[in-house]
């Protein structure tokens, strides 16, 4: 057949741009701060993960330098062959401790820890049963399996009771699978009933706590410390990159789960291991949540009052519990068009628009950093009083 084999590339393309739905992308002339320069502006930044702007902090900086000038730029490795380091092994310890959870496993992302540890849990005869807002790593991962699947409620504890007494008569292993903190929406699984409910029915459970670590529990300890359930969720999974200001998947649980997971998952055995810089930043960020809890206290102090403003006027902020607060605004197009006014005003937030959220629930997403004084929250609230009324949103 004749055909232009790369021809789709162009069309795909051109089709995303006729609606809009291809992302352009904003360039940071600075590192990501609370105040940073994106393309050419000032601008209060409110879309980073770097919640506790640990990415800035000074040891984590000089640790950083000091491993790679120590051990090297790069691991030469897979961990499995040459590529564990006694620094990712004190990273593992540390952050067990940390967790109050018996092991922890360094994965190269947290997408990498879904996408091969998920598949390891769950196959032929099995189910696994996800919240129907999960992430989409998460959903990847459960594609990886031959597993059957399940979807119940956002977080509707009865809809999974009823799956899972179905499940438990017909399936050898079940895998409850939620995200810990739900990245649009900014609430909280109760994890505390869906452990209970899965003790009830003998079924697994997993927490993606992407959102969750540094940011809730005792100093940012994620969900378990949160439900004061540490060591019960079977595995707490959670990322380096978001609040803790480096990068890398981290999963923690039982030792028999880090043995299982080290010698399962495809992604740990068949990828090259951190660079020397990346683990020691990694070290020095669990260090400073354990000893200087003012970058947590900051981001909720920052949190409880940004919101609290927003809602006194008039603006919906969903369902939120966390850092995460959207701004909800109904059309795409609206959302669209208050952050780009908000943009050229310096507040940098992006909007969330159909189809990553249904149609009439287009939002701003803002998502709160520890580093930004009671005079940025009221520059920000400011702006979006001032275009809210504008747009006729409040
Ligand atoms: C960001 C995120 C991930 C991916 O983590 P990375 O370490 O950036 O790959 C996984 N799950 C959830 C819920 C996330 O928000």
């Amino acid at each position: 057949m004749k055909r232009n084999p790369t021809a789709f590339l162009k069309e795909t393309y051109d089709e995303l741009v006729k609606n809009s739905f291809d992302w352009k992308l904003r360039i940071l002339e600075t590192g990501s701060s609370p105040h940073s320069i994106v393309e050419g502006k000032k601008v209060i930044m409110l879309c980073s993960n770097n919640y506790l702007n640990l990415s800035n902090h000074p040891r984590l900086i000089k640790e950083s330098i000091e491993a790679a000038k120590k051990y090297g730029a790069g691991s030469g490795s897979v961990r499995a062959i040459a590529g564990t380091m006694k620094l990712h092994m004190d990273v593992e310890k540390r952050l067990a401790k940390f967790k109050r959870t018996e092991s922890s496993l360094i994965y190269q992302t947290g997408f990498a820890a879904n996408a091969g540890l998920i598949p390891q849990l769950a196959g032929k005869g099995d189910i696994i049963i996800s919240d129907e807002l999960n992430h989409g790593s998460i959903i990847d991962g459960v594609r990886l399996t031959k597993a059957d699947r399940a979807v119940f409620k956002h977080r509707d504890m009865g809809e999974l009771e009823k799956v899972l007494i179905d499940a438990d008569k017909k399936y050898n292993r079940i895998l409850v699978i939620t995200d810990g903190v739900f990245s649009m929406d900014g609430d909280i699984a109760p994890m505390d009933e869906i452990v209970k409910l899965a003790k009830k029915y003998g079924a697994m459970t997993y927490a993606d706590d992407a959102h969750g670590e540094g940011v809730i529990g005792d100093d940012g300890r994620g969900i378990g410390a949160h439900f004061h359930i540490e060591g019960k969720i079977d595995v707490e999974m959670g990322t380096f990159s978001k609040a803790y200001g480096v990068v890398g998947g981290l999963i923690a649980g039982s030792q028999d789960l880090v043995n299982f997971a080290l010698n399962k998952s495809r992604t740990w055995l068949l990828s090259g291991s951190h660079p020397p810089a990346v683990a020691g930043a990694q070290l020095a960020a669990i260090d400073v949540l354990e000893t200087e809890p003012k970058h947590v206290k900051n981001l909720w102090s920052n949190t409880n009052y940004f919101k609290k403003e927003l809602v006194s006027m008039g603006f919906d902020t969903g369902e939120s519990e966390t850092p995460i607060t959207p701004v909800m605004v109904g059309e795409s197009s609206k959302a669209k068009k208050l952050s780009d006014r908000l943009f050229d005003e310096g507040v940098f937030a992006l909007p969330i628009i159909f189809p990553m959220v249904a149609r009439d629930k287009a939002r701003i997403r803002t998502m709160m950093n520890a580093g930004l004084t009671k005079s940025d929250l009221d520059f920000m609230l400011d702006k979006f009083e001032k275009l809210g009324k504008k747009l006729g949103i409040i």
